[in-house]
């Protein structure tokens, strides 16, 4: 295995609370539902099916949590990266509305579901901040909180001098601040939400990689790797960036309308009492407006949990540690030289206009791709709403702007040039206003 595909060295995988790998599926089964992923997505969707007391069996090609769920930086965001409120409702119309009251309600969401659940993810609904790299990006936090408050979220300015007591640091321009927002142990998530729907009676199977999945009389057969077959009504695809990664073949359309971009995250020794009191005191989620995106958080042992990326993965641990160690020093002088204790990656997915699809890949087959790094809060509302579709509620009183997934052309070799064009190309952009 290479490094990009290991959790293993990760600091979720070191503090989140234990689970052990469900059996893969052997035999012939049956259920109502079949959900292939075991991230947030389809963790999400049995959980909702389970509340209504549908019948469900969720197959994992390697571990719960094995893919952006258990990988991520765990911040816990209303909002898209570059979609915004205005584009989604000018393309989708009523329904593009209900979708922005999703993304707007979704970080509450989460929040609400690990309490309601009773998981303990080390959730902290401390508030997101997007600070302004440049004066010039004010305008577009102004944009943005102007275009959320109309839509009712608790989004607010904060100005330069609020931006430096927020951050305990001079570098922002002030930005757009929202209450609702925070950050979790994403692993921890994970393994929570299989164990709230494995109480509900959900069947979860790992280390169990759908191979094929086809209609016959009326069904839906999935036949995994080892030849095990599961026999559904209807199937949620949940498998997002790492669509094509266990098995190429399974829904080669929808994994050749995202571009997988590795994202690095690592996370620092915990930080002393003196140093927290300065740097980011109100212990808030930060991503700030670079495309070369400068983000940061802390997790329960006070660490900060931070990241970036790299044009070409070449050395990347090492590399990492001085660009975003240099990074964090100039932002935060009273940090020093941080050291950082981890460093892992993962895949997030790409689309062509920065839009998620959620589409119907045939009679009661559902799935939703395409995160665009914001997916976290995202995905467990999705699976709120695939799951009322699944359970049959009207379309129209639904959160879903359905759109057919866009194969990329050259999909392979964009996927090899996205990071070394486009890196460069934002790094430039970032110092333009
Ligand atoms: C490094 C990184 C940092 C990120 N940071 C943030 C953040 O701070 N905030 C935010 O909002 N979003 C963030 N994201 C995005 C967020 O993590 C994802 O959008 C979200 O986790 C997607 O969840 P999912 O369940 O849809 O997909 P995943 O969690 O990727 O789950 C897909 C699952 O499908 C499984 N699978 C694949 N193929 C098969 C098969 N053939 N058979 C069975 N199973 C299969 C995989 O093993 C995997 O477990 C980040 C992503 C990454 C990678």
């Amino acid at each position: 295995m290479t490094f990009a595909n290991q959790i293993s060295s990760s600091l979720w995988a070191a503090t989140a609370p234990d689970r052990t790998p469900a059996a893969a599926l052997a035999g012939q089964a049956e259920t109502d539902v079949a959900v292939i992923g075991g991230g947030f997505s389809g963790l999400s969707t049995a959980l909702h099916l389970a509340r209504e007391g549908i019948r469900v069996t969720v197959l994992e090609g390697a571990a719960v949590g094995f893919g952006g769920s258990g990988r991520n930086n765990g911040q816990v965001i209303p909002t898209m990266t570059a979609a915004e409120p205005d584009a989604i409702e000018a393309r989708f119309g009523d329904v593009g509305e209900r979708f922005v009251g999703l993304i707007r309600d979704s970080a509450a969401y989460l929040f609400d579901t690990a309490r309601a659940e009773d998981i303990d993810c080390e959730g902290e609904q401390t508030g997101w901040f997007q600070p302004a790299h440049r004066a010039s990006r004010m305008a577009l936090s102004e944009k943005r909180v102007e275009a959320w408050s109309k839509r009712g979220a608790p989004a607010r300015l904060v100005d330069r001098e609020e931006a430096a007591r927020l951050l305990g640091s001079e570098q922002w321009f002030g930005g757009m601040y929202n209450a609702t927002g925070g950050h979790i142990n994403p692993l921890a998530l994970a393994r929570g939400l299989a164990g709230a729907c494995e109480a509900r009676g959900v069947t979860i199977h790992e280390n169990c990689p759908v191979a094929s999945v086809e209609r016959k009389d009326g069904k839906w057969h999935l036949v995994t790797a080892s030849g095990a077959v599961l026999v559904a009504r209807s199937v949620m695809l949940a498998t997002n960036a790492y669509t094509g990664f266990h098995e190429r073949k399974l829904a080669p359309t929808v994994a050749r309308s995202l571009v997988p971009v590795l994202s690095w995250q690592m996370a620092t020794a915990p930080l002393t009492d003196a140093q927290r009191e300065t740097i980011v005191p109100g212990r808030q989620a930060v991503s700030d407006t670079h495309g070369d995106l400068r983000f940061f958080r802390y997790d329960k042992r006070n660490r900060l949990v931070a990241g970036g990326a790299l044009a070409v993965p070449v050395n990347g641990p090492e590399r990492l540690k001085a660009l975003v160690g240099k990074r964090l020093a100039e932002a935060f002088p009273a940090l020093g030289t941080p050291t950082f204790d981890y460093v892992w990656n993962g895949f997030i997915g790409m689309t062509e206009d920065r839009l998620p699809f959620i589409t119907r890949l045939g009679p009661d087959f559902w799935c939703w791709a395409g995160c665009n790094g914001r997916g976290v809060a995202l995905s467990i509302s999705l699976g709120r709403e695939l799951a009322g579709a699944i359970a049959g509620r009207p379309l129209e009183e639904l959160a879903l702007p359905l759109s057919e997934p866009k194969p990329i052309p050259m999909h392979d070799l964009v996927t090899r040039l996205a990071l070394p064009v486009f890196l460069p190309y934002y790094r430039w952009r970032d110092t333009r206003d």
